[in-house]
Parts: structure tokens; sequence; C-alpha cells
């Protein structure tokens, strides 16, 4: 039995059918979506997002002209730049959200899409589960993408802009990010884990 987040009221998961959404008979509040074979999509688009995030992260992601001079720059130079500025904290904040916590999400959802879909009983299933639900709270990898078009903007009104290989990798990756996990439907997740335990 679930209870609805909205409003508490009571309902069986296991009732649903494959490819059908559950909304809630008292509020409407969506409840779960049982869609067939997600865990094997989302996985799918899990190794991509991390090819993508290892592609954005060694690749020129900008590169500009002012003043006769050529700049190329990558993520990780974006986040080491503020330590050289004196803005240590805010190139730890940069870093930790840019790479740190997607890869560590990525990573995570990994781990525990291949071993539910093994069908193998394992004690990780719960833990990596736990641990993926923490991190997904802690994912803004879609705010920073928008940053990142606003201070684009900015600069091709300064200097002349070209955009490298990363950025659209980078773009792709947080795509594949938010469809990976918006693929994972939780009651559906803890549904399978709970069955593979017993
Ligand atoms: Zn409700």
């Amino acid at each position: 039995m679930n209870a609805c987040p909205a409003c508490d009221t009571v309902w069986n998961a296991t009732e649903l059918p494959q490819n059908c959404a559950a909304h809630c008979s008292r509020c409407g509040h969506h409840l779960s979506t049982n869609r067939t074979n997600a865990f094997e999509h989302a996985l799918a688009f899990t190794w991509a997002g991390l090819i993508l995030l290892a592609i954005a992260a060694t690749h020129p992601f900008l590169l500009f002209a002012a003043s006769g001079r050529q700049v190329s720059m990558t993520l990780f130079d974006s986040a080491f730049s503020l330590f050289e500025y004196g803005q240590g904290v805010l190139g730890s904040v940069v870093f930790t959200f840019v790479f740190v916590a997607p890869a560590a999400l990525l990573l995570t959802q990994a781990l525990l899409l291949r071993l539910l879909i093994s069908g193998r009983p394992s004690i990780w299933l719960w833990r990596f589960a736990r641990v993926l639900d923490i991190l997904k709270t802690w994912n803004m990898i879609e705010v920073f993408l928008i940053s990142v078009f606003v201070s684009a903007a900015k600069l091709a009104s300064m200097a002349e802009l070209d955009l490298g290989v990363a950025f659209f990798a980078f773009v792709g990756f947080t795509l594949c990010t938010l469809i990976s996990v918006n693929l994972i439907d939780t009651v559906q997740l803890w549904r399978r884990i709970e069955a593979l335990d017993r």
C-alpha cells in the first residue's frame, strides 16, 4: 500500500497495469507510471550521460576572441580559474555541482539499474536507491545550463564567441540526465526492489 504525497489517500501500487499512470482518486495528484522497459531505457540514457559528461569535461567548452587574443576554455577551467581569482568557495561549489554531484548521480543510477535489470537480490539495491534519492535533491545541472546560456549571450556582445564540442556534449549530458531521472518512477523502483528482496 502507498499513500498519496499530496493528501495521504491510501492506494495499491500492485494493481497498476503496464503503460498506465495512476492518479489520486481524491485530489488527482500523479502517483505513478508503470512504463514497459523503463529501467532499461533509463540505463541507456544514464550511460550516454556519463560518456557525454566525460567529453564535456575534456574538450573546449567556449572559444572566444577579443583584442586580438584567442582563448579556449574547458569546463574544468571555469571552476579552477575561480580559485586563481581568490574565489575558492565559489570554485568548489561550481566543481561540486557541475561535476561531482551529476557524476555521482549517474554512476549510482547505473549501478542500481544494472543490479535491478539483472534480477538478482542484493543488499546494495536499497542502499543505492537511498543514495540516489539524496543525490537527486542536489541535482541542479539544468540551472547551470541556463546560466551558461545567459553568460554566453552576454559574452557574445563583447567578444567573438564560438561554442566548442564540450558545449554540445554538456547540453546532451543535461538532457540525458533529466530523461533518465524522469524515466525512473520511484514507486515502481521500490516495488521492484521489494520484489527482489523477498
Ligand atoms: Zn491525493
